[in-house]
């Protein structure tokens, strides 16, 4: 068996630290960031690893444990990428996605009133990044391609979920469980690259 190590989640979002927690293994004790009673930094950098990065060196100095930590965000294509790293913050202070995809339709229709019409690319990004005690990062890169729903549907899941439908898929995230998403979703791909080092 592999000795227990402790690990510290640098997330503040529910959501993620819910399905982090499922891909890990049991021999790992996890602690969030709530347990310290810790804020995010300022994510002010320009890629979904940099942005990782800051919040996993950030929270391992504050707790001096290992800290993995995730960066992630949709890009559609047809919105030269948007809203990217900024996918957290279409949703406002409030964290409120009802607004965040409303601004995604709103950009789209700016774009073209007949966007509905057309195959509307995107992609769920994960970039996660593990910082140890000895200052050694490691940092990786997983995704999940798929289109933008025609309207919001399914109420599973956080965020964009409800507007994004993998590819092979008829469902958005939104509507399938949560244990189908897991499977397939950034998080996971990105997790298949990292486990090795955990
Ligand atoms: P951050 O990584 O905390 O800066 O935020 C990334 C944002 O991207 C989240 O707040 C979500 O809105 C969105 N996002 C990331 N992963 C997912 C997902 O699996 N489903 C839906 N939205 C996601």
């Amino acid at each position: 068996m592999k000795k227990i190590i402790d690990l510290l989640i640098g997330t503040n979002n529910q959501g993620k630290l819910k399905e982090i927690r499922e891909l890990l293994p049991k021999y790992i004790r996890i602690f969030s960031t709530s347990d310290f009673n810790l804020k995010s930094p300022k994510e002010n950098g320009t890629s979904f690893e940099e942005n990782s990065l800051i919040k996993s060196k950030y929270f391992s100095k504050k707790t001096n444990l290992i800290c993995l930590a995730d960066d992630s965000g949709l890009e559609i294509d047809f919105l030269n990428k948007a809203p990217g790293i900024y996918s957290s913050r279409w949703a406002g202070r409030n964290s409120d996605f009802k607004k965040a995809i409303k601004k995604v339709y709103k950009e789209l229709t700016k774009k073209d009133k007949n966007w509905k019409n057309k195959k509307i690319k995107a992609r769920f990004i994960c970039a996660l990044s593990i910082s140890f005690l000895d200052k050694k990062i490691i940092c990786v890169r997983g995704k999940v391609e798929g289109t933008i729903s025609q309207k919001p549907k399914g109420i599973n899941g956080f965020g964009y979920d409800p507007i994004f439908i993998p590819n092979k898929e008829n469902k958005t995230f939104g509507e399938m469980s949560s244990s189908k998403k897991y499977k397939m979703d950034h998080r996971f791909q990105a997790f298949k690259k990292i486990k090795k080092f955990l």
